[in-house]
């Protein structure tokens, strides 16, 4: 293998492919409405990363309104409509935790969704945007009786309740008040998915949710599952809608989905039988997966409402029940490819790294990798360094002709972790003050944000027909030492 830049570099990951166009934007990752304009810039909307730049500065969130709003619909309607024959359509709760502001939630309402929380930070939120409660949902493991009173406050449509513990605080809670909550009980399948593969085990090992494996309890031969639907039924404060489950994130395929919603709803039959009742509600939880880099290949809303559809469909009639209604959370599907990040170029330098080559492609040669530092970096995408999660990137300002260099986009804090794109061709003509798009990054990116190193958090813009207009500010120096109580105080 030559050391030129037209071939793959030993140096870069199997999947990462040499694009044979480096300024090409690869649709499946870039929000609806991204292009590039006759001078070759990146533009939203029609307005260009250097305008966006120059208004706004960087690094910022760049979100396409109609992007986020598409997404919301495309959910709403493929799940209503799989599901109309089987319950009369589908609840679409998108999960706040992703990425929450009022802006969001209100588009959220808009479109028919309604939207889960797991803090009271985010209910605050919720509150802002003039959600009602019969609209929200309250997840966590560890609900504070601060948070269980404020759900209870805004009369929320369900409490999703993760433990045995939690199901007798939030019983005793509603009671003292006088109250019956509205609850939903967070089960483990025993099915974990991620991106290709699932797996399947009989026992959990998480804090999450209340174990289906019959021994897990002290009470013989009774799930934890089982106990907690048990102890709802008898909770003079407890409603219990149903039954919720949540497997995984970055799912591609429908299999682990199916397979646990066959699990839960086997539960749900023998539960409505041993207990004499029913339980209305089924949520299937979120999860749904997005292009990061161009080896993702997420399915299409539909074909995950299809296959989930045929399944709770011929389970319920093997059942003999009437199917719940089902409900979904979907979070990264919805916002994340509807963001991009800017980040303006600083250092760049070019270190040579040992890897198998030469001409018997044996020899140890040295092949060059590129890192290039944007302005901001783990404080404002933290799953890099949390998930070894892949991103891609592009030149954003401008076009080049130049060749494709293997390269590395990191960060300016104080870490060698701080890595935002691990391996991406980038042109090698790249220079100080360019500007880099980073697709993807609706979801866990702003949510996760941090003031490490005592950077500002970026500001999040949204586009809307041709113009774009904050949703988040950025932090000011004076918000980062807003909260610090001086040398007075000393
Ligand atoms: C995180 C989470 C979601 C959303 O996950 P995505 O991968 O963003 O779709 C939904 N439900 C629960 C319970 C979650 O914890």
């Amino acid at each position: 293998m030559q050391d030129t830049n037209s071939t793959a570099s030993p140096l870069a990951p199997e999947w990462l492919a040499v694009p044979g166009d480096v300024n090409a934007l690869h649709a499946p990752l870039w929000a609806e409405g991204v292009n590039r304009d006759d001078a070759g810039e990146l533009t939203i909307d029609g307005i260009t990363a250097s305008e966006l730049k120059a208004q706004f500065g960087t690094p910022l969130f760049v979100m396409s309104e109609s992007d986020f709003r598409s997404r919301a619909r495309a959910f709403k309607e493929a799940f209503d409509s799989a599901f109309e024959d089987i319950c009369g359509g589908v609840d679409v709760y998108y999960a706040g935790k992703s990425f929450l502001c009022t802006a969001v939630a209100s588009w959220v309402a808009d479109e028919g969704l309604r939207l889960d929380t797991c803090s009271g930070g985010e209910l605050a939120v919720a509150a802002r945007a003039g959600i009602k409660g019969p609209d929200l949902g309250l997840h966590g493991n560890n609900k504070s009786d601060a948070e269980i009173n404020r759900a209870l406050d805004m009369k929320l449509g369900r409490i999703v309740v993760d433990s045995l513990d939690e199901l007798d605080r939030v019983a005793k809670i509603a009671s003292s008040r006088g109250e019956v909550a509205n609850v939903m009980l967070r089960l483990t399948p025993g099915v974990h998915a991620h991106t290709h593969e699932f797996i399947a085990t009989a026992h959990e090992d998480q804090k999450f949710g209340l174990s289906m494996a019959d021994d897990s309890t002290d009470q013989a031969g009774l799930s934890a599952a089982e106990e907690a639907v048990a102890a709802a039924t008898s909770y003079p404060g407890i409603e219990l809608l149903g039954l919720h489950c949540h497997i995984g994130s970055q799912i591609f395929e429908p299999d682990g989905f199916a397979l646990a919603a066959e699990k839960l709803l086997g539960f749900l039959a023998r539960m409505q039988e041993k207990y004499s009742m029913t339980l209305p509600e089924l949520d299937l939880g979120g999860g749904h997966g997005i292009a990061y880099t161009p080896v993702d290949t997420p399915r299409p809303p539909a074909e995950i409402a299809n296959a989930l559809a045929a399944v709770v469909r011929s389970k319920c009639a093997e059942l003999g029940i009437v199917p719940p209604r089902i409900s979904i959370e979907p979070g990264r599907a919805i916002v994340g490819t509807s963001t991009f990040t800017l980040y303006e170029v600083g250092t760049l330098k070019t270190v040579r790294v040992d890897a198998p080559g030469g001409t018997t492609g044996q020899e140890n040669v040295t092949f060059p990798r590129r890192y290039v530092s944007v302005d901001g970096g783990m404080s404002d995408n933290a799953r890099p360094v949390l998930y070894d999660a892949d991103y891609s990137a592009i030149l954003a300002s401008r076009e080049s002709s130049a060749a494709p260099q293997l390269s590395r986009v990191v960060g300016k804090h104080c870490e060698s972790g701080d890595i935002v794109v691990r391996d991406v061709y980038l042109p090698e003509d790249v220079a100080a003050g360019d500007l880099l798009a980073v697709p993807g990054t609706g979801a866990y990116c702003w949510a996760l944000s941090s003031n490490y190193n005592y950077l500002a958090r970026p500001g999040v813009v949204a586009v809307r027909n041709g113009s774009a207009r904050l949703i988040v500010r950025g932090e000011t120096e004076e918000d980062l030492l807003n909260r610090d109580m001086g040398v007075a105080n000393v």
